[in-house]
């Protein structure tokens, strides 16, 4: 007898069963014995319980891999390619304060440090003079170098002045 055959015959036995169960002492049919068969899944599931557990490989997420590995000479073809090569600059001039190379349109930042150099000595002075950093001014400010005295409009101005020569790019405006 095949498996759906015994299935089969199961399910007369038990109808029998239950309605002679209800004949004889009113069963409702609620509390009626139910057919559990244990055996090889070889039977047609319906759709709406096929929710399976979760498998350990659903969780990681799988990324597309190299399958071969690549030689070293295809390797270096590809990273010394002609476009990946760093392009000549072509847009290089002197700077015409100090003469140091520079780009075409940009600051020079050998001159740029130079500035930036003098303006924080001036600061560190009139932060030492006022006991305060020069946050805003309030007063308007004349550098003074060696040899230099303040003119007729420097009156209640903040006066600093400079140990040193006056450097050939800080023009007296
Ligand atoms: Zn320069």
């Amino acid at each position: 007898m095949s498996l759906l055959g015994l299935f089969n015959f199961l399910r007369r036995s038990l109808q029998r069963a239950e309605a002679t169960l209800t004949d004889i002492a009113g069963f409702d049919r609620n509390f009626a014995p139910a057919l559990a068969v244990h055996g090889p899944c070889v039977l047609p599931q319906s759709v709406q319980d096929g929710n399976p557990a979760p498998s350990f490989l659903d969780s990681i997420f799988w990324m597309a891999a190299p399958k071969k590995r690549r030689t070293i000479e295809i390797n270096r073809t590809r990273r010394r390619a002609p476009e990946k090569l760093i392009k000549v600059k072509t847009n290089i001039e002197p700077c015409l304060e100090c003469g140091h190379p520079k780009q075409k349109h940009t600051l020079c930042g050998y001159c740029y440090a130079k500035v930036r150099r003098e303006t924080g000595e001036i600061r560190k002075q009139i932060f030492a003079m006022e006991g305060k950093p020069l946050n805003t001014p309030a007063m308007e400010t004349v550098i003074l170098y060696d040899g230099e005295t303040p003119g007729e409009g420097d009156k209640d101005k903040r006066v600093v002045e400079r140990p040193r020569k006056r450097p050939s790019w800080f023009i007296l405006s």
